[in-house]
């Protein structure tokens, strides 16, 4: 694999809308100082799209203007991206990826109060019970930094985050050296 010269690790955090990525990552910036990158509010924001998707309810990114617009931080390094999807992003720029996975009735809820419904919520709901985020992260980073973790209850969330944390301060640079 090919070296990089990041001081800092990155992490992605995915997983099923709602099963609470972007909650976990913003308290775990918060915690470590590194940079929460909030994928879809970076491409609203910047404009990183081809437009409105009316069928799914969602923007629908443009893959490459978003690479662009990301690679000088992740060279850098110290970065927590918070997005549903990974398949698009280079291999190379992450050290850990998490998937969150949650209880189905636990994310019908969730998501119901998100005010989602019909074929938005099925889709959402199928997507998590057949673990396509998983096998996505899986078929597209090394086996060995992929890890699933439970996002059930805040006590899961209290011990994903301290075992995040002491990731992140073991994490040493280039450590084939
Ligand atoms: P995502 O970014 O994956 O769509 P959010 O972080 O927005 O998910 O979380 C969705 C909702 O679920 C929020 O109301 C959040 O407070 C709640 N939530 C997230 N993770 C947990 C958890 N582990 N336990 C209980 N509630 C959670
Ligand atoms: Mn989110």
């Amino acid at each position: 694999m090919a070296q990089n010269n990041r001081r800092k690790p990155n992490i992605l955090i995915t997983g099923t809308p709602g099963t609470g990525k972007t909650t976990m990552s913003s308290a775990l910036a918060e915690a470590t100082h590194l940079r929460h990158i909030e994928v879809g509010e970076l491409v609203k924001q910047k404009n990183l799209h081809n437009g409105w998707d009316e069928e799914f309810n969602c923007y629908v990114i443009n893959e490459d203007l978003l690479c662009d617009e990301l690679e000088d931080m992740m060279e850098e390094g110290g970065n927590i991206v918070d997005h549903h999807g990974c398949d698009f992003f280079p291999e190379r720029w992450f050290d850990h990826v998490v998937v969150l996975q949650t209880d189905n009735t636990i994310l019908y809820d969730r998501l119901s109060k998100r005010c989602y419904t019909g074929s938005k919520l099925t889709n959402n709901i199928e997507c998590e019970i057949f673990q396509v985020l998983l096998e996505e992260a899986k078929e597209s980073y090394p086996e060995d930094i992929v890890v699933a973790m439970r996002s059930d209850s805040i006590d899961d969330m209290t011990r994903n985050l301290d075992a995040l944390k002491d990731w992140i301060t073991g994490w040493s640079p280039n450590p084939s050296d």
